[in-house]
């Protein structure tokens, strides 16, 4: 049976090979997805999806059996350059990695200086489309992710190829502020000029009007020639039309409104599964949540801190970066701590995280500020992460913006209650205590301190209810954020925009 759907999946990293950041967990699992909703009862596939990424220096080639698939060059100022392709397969799944002179063996798979990664993601970015030229395989569809691989979905409206004359192009925007400002040079070395010189040359082009100044930046460039670009949550795909979230970019996002939706991430239900997970003392169900307590009892003694079911817990898990709110937390404790006479109120407080050294200063004081209380550790550590959304009664996550959010999600599988901003994919996934039925957790408005903190005063007070407590744990843990159910909305999508071709 011939496949009815192809689809070209681009990104600047992925799981298993590379994961640095989200992006990683989404390009591993979404194409994956697709597959396993594309084959049908006679195990047939009904789409075809191919995954293409750089082949990055920490990529551990010897983990995957590489056959030399390709080899071709892409055209620059200074001359072609070479570029080489390795295939592999990943459970059948085709994976093509890019190699060539602008992507380094001895570099990390992203460099501070921009004029690195401009030039290693453009020419990856093209190269990918070459590809596609170079096998005689015509893709349904493109679906390019954040500014790395933006440059392919520009170029097919700049080079308009008829090659890819039936293809459609999406726009994955996992966090519109990384734009990718500073590669307008390494663009023009490879052809792909500034909009406004574009349209000044193809009088029979009309683009609605980027601002001047990302006239020649890639991720704004393909918000102006995808087909479609699809937001990590519904809820972010609304706020990028507001100056709080659209970064500069919101009145020209708002010309592109009808092209623009939201689709959650999923998260791979089976390495996060309190059912099964190597890294707890104790495993449970929704069944056996009453076991639960043996891991939070687990936690506070690997910690230090008194095991008493009756204190909650309250736990973040986060990179430490401005976006996150992390540093509102330390105000926030201080806050419920002046509120609640401490003997009468108590709580207990775990952090995991890493990132801006200021933030960190001030999340470590909390230990000397609360020694009986608080405890930090300042690192990067998966197995504790586990550990600690198994044991932890509620997850912290003030984020200042929230494109999607995994770590809610994961916290409510493993019954660990959110305490989030609403915003973005936080607002979409977590249901508030006092406004919904099947409620799952507590949202609160504003990213300050005093929003933070009665959202906490309002999570102990409930938790005082053990009943109360327990059904926002079981809601939260009857939640499907399966990659199966947003995979769907991702079929539906390429379908309805390739029917329109
Ligand atoms: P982002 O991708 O913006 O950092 P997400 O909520 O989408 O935020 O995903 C964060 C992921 O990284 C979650 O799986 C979370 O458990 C994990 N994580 C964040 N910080 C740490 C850390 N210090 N140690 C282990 N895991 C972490």
């Amino acid at each position: 049976m011939t496949p009815s759907l192809k689809i070209l999946f681009l990104a600047a990293e992925a799981v298993p090979f590379i994961k640095v950041g989200g992006l990683g967990d989404v390009a591993g699992s979404l194409p994956q997805a697709l597959r396993a909703l594309s084959v049908d009862h006679n195990g047939d596939e009904c789409i075809d999806v191919r995954l293409v990424i750089p082949f990055h220096g920490a990529i551990q080639r010897q983990d995957y059996v590489l056959r030399p698939l390709a080899n071709f060059t892409v055209p620059h100022a200074s001359g072609p350059i070479y570029a080489e392709v390795l295939e592999t397969e990943v459970n059948d799944m085709r994976v093509y990695l890019i190699s060539g002179p602008p992507i380094h063996k001895d570099a990390p798979a992203y460099s501070t200086d921009t004029s690195v990664d401009g030039f290693k993601f453009t020419f990856f970015s093209l190269a990918a489309l070459e590809l596609a030229r170079n096998l005689g395989w015509v893709p349904d569809v493109i679906h390019a992710n954040d500014w790395h691989t933006a440059p392919a979905i520009y170029a097919l409206s700049v080079n308009r190829d008829p090659f890819f004359k039936n293809t459609v192009t999406v726009l994955g925007l996992h966090n519109l502020p990384y734009l990718g400002v500073g590669t307008g040079p390494a663009m023009g070395d490879f052809g792909l000029p500034p909009a406004s010189e574009f349209t000044r040359m193809n009088s029979d082009h009309t683009w609605s009007e980027l601002p001047q100044w990302a006239d020649h930046i890639p991720l704004p460039l393909a918000l102006l020639t995808a087909d479609h670009i699809v937001a990590t949550s519904p809820t972010y795909a609304k706020e990028i039309l507001t100056p709080e979230f659209g970064s500069g970019l919101e009145d020209f996002l708002r010309t592109r409104a009808d092209s623009i939706s939201g689709i959650l991430n999923g998260i791979d239900t089976h390495h996060w599964d309190p059912k099964r997970d190597p890294h707890l003392v104790a495993n449970y169900t929704i069944d056996t949540i009453p076991t639960r307590a043996a891991n939070k009892e687990a936690i506070l003694r690997e910690f230090g801190l008194k095991p008493d079911p009756h204190i909650p817990l309250f736990a973040m898990i986060s990179r430490m970066d401005p976006q996150k709110g992390v540093d509102l937390v330390p105000d926030a404790l201080r806050q419920i701590s002046s509120v609640s006479e401490p003997d009468d109120q108590p709580w207990q407080t775990i952090i995991l995280g890493t990132g801006v050294p200021t933030i960190e200063t001030a999340v470590r004081r909390l230990e000397v500020d609360f020694p009986d209380r608080v405890r930090t550790a300042i690192r990067f550590d998966s197995p504790l992460s586990h550990r600690i959304y198994a044991g932890a009664d509620a997850l912290l996550i003030p984020s200042r913006y929230e494109p999607c959010g995994l770590s809610q999600m994961i916290a409510m599988r493993y019954g660990c209650v959110p305490i989030a901003r609403a915003t973005g994919g936080l607002s979409d996934t977590v249901q508030d205590h006092a406004q919904r039925e099947c409620s799952t957790g507590f949202l609160f408005s504003d990213a300050t301190s005093e929003d933070l903190a009665a959202a906490m005063l309002r999570a102990l007070a409930v938790y005082a209810e053990p009943e109360k407590w327990r059904s926002l744990q079981l809601n939260g843990m009857s939640q499907d954020f399966s990659w199966e159910r947003f995979a769907r909305q991702y079929l539906d999508l390429y379908q309805n925009l390739t029917e329109k071709t």
